[in-house]
């Protein structure tokens, strides 16, 4: 029996310069980003202005994780305590997080069968809610249709923060993912798509959001050593009345980032050559069905969901424990257990009463999902497709 034994789990080396570079870093000992001298410039900050021209925005702050940086969103958008915060109600984890932290609620709202934000939903419940913030993560890398989206925003007057963890190097009608909202907040944990095992990037085009979030990062009075500055006088009435939440990014990360950036966009057709290739074999296979990407959508394709339609939702459990069996490790959103990352929302209960969404339930209960490593090839996609077929028709191998 064909059995796959490479690890899904398992990321690419960093580029040896990173490697040495990191090591000059740990030699000279300054590692904390504000550890230069005022005419020198930090690792972090020559990293915040990379990234800032990749993404063609102004600003770009980088942050001790992608879960700090959509809190340091929120802020930046004016969330207090007791506000209602707009959110899909298929995420990770860190995003109900982010929102409980700073003391808000989530307003949570469904999501269609092919993953992306209901934007009727969204425009009931941006009416009922009052709420003034939608969070939106683009998760499992799934863009909405962002031109609806902008008409609902704007006739709400909600402020938009997006969570593209999942997006990094994705675009909708040729525009970064991250560019359509107020702010746009990044991970480069270990996961996603650059990799310093945790860190993240808010970024942005607003002076005042730019100077808040760079102060709740954490910046003391040294926020002119930041590689992205906005004018000195969008600091002076908040330098004082904005607190140092401490969740800056060091130089040792921030070099280990700098090292992949310049080959994020190549890695990117890697991921869609290996995506690509799955997608071939699994919705050709029978009993599968993938949802059409919108042709808007550049997607990246870091993870696969599919939907095995021939098994009922107990059968499922079993289709999972097979794969697992022959090295193939796929994830199921539909069990009653959350287990690993958790991405479905009844498993947070911290967050109270939360409401009965059948859309999103129907839609998580019949899709399985699947890490795509850059250590992969086209044979373990050939080889992880066929396994999947075969263990979703068990009978007709005998
Ligand atoms: C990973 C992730 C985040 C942020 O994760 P961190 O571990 O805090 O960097 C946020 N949203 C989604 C959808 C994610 O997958």
């Amino acid at each position: 029996m064909l059995i796959f034994d490479k690890p899904f789990t398992q990321q690419e080396s960093i580029p040896e310069h990173g490697i040495s570079r990191a090591v000059e870093i740990m030699r000279s000992g300054r590692l904390h980003r504000y550890n230069v001298s005022a005419d020198e410039t930090s690792e972090v900050s020559l990293l915040e202005r990379e990234y800032a021209t990749y993404q063609g925005v102004k600003y770009c702050v980088a942050t001790a994780s992608g879960g700090q940086a959509i809190q340091l969103g929120l802020r930046a958008c004016g969330v207090r305590p007791g506000d209602k915060v707009l959110a899909n109600a298929y995420t990770l984890a860190p995003v109900p997080g982010a929102i409980h932290n700073l003391g808000a609620e989530p307003v949570l709202v469904e999501i269609t069968d092919d993953y992306h934000i209901d934007l009727n939903h969204l425009d009931e419940m941006a009416r009922r809610s009052n709420s003034q913030v939608l969070l939106l993560s683009h998760m499992r890398g799934h863009i909405a249709d962002m031109d609806s989206l902008a008409k609902i925003i704007k006739k709400h007057k909600l402020k938009l923060v997006e969570d593209c963890a999942h997006t990094m190097g994705a675009k909708w009608r040729g525009i970064r993912s991250g560019n359509f909202g107020d702010v746009a907040a990044f991970s480069t944990q270990t996961y996603k798509h650059m990799n310093s095992g945790e860190g993240g990037f808010l970024t942005t085009d607003d002076d005042e959001m730019a100077a808040r979030a760079i102060i709740n990062s954490g910046s003391y009075m040294l926020y002119e050593r930041h590689g992205t500055l906005p004018p000195q006088q969008a600091f002076e009435h908040i330098k004082l009345n904005t607190a140092n939440y401490s969740c800056r990014m060091d130089n040792l990360r921030a070099a280990l980032v700098r090292a992949q950036l310049p080959h994020l966009d190549d890695n990117v057709a890697r991921w869609n050559q290996l995506y690509d290739r799955f997608y071939a074999h699994l919705s050709a296979a029978d009993g599968i069905d993938i949802p059409a990407r919108p042709q808007a959508e550049f997607y990246v394709g870091s993870s696969i969901q599919f939907r095995t339609i021939g098994l009922s939702k107990a059968e499922i459990p079993t289709f999972i424990t097979r794969c697992a069996k022959r090295g193939v490790e796929l994830k199921w959103f539909g069990a009653d257990a959350p287990a690993a990352f958790t991405s479905r929302y009844d498993s947070w209960a911290y967050l109270g009463d939360v409401p009965h969404l059948p859309a999103t339930l129907a839609a998580l209960d019949k899709t399985i999902d699947m890490r795509i490593p850059l250590t992969f090839d086209g044979d373990d996609c050939d080889i992880i497709a066929s396994i999947i077929t075969d263990e979703l028709n068990p009978v007709a191998l005998c």
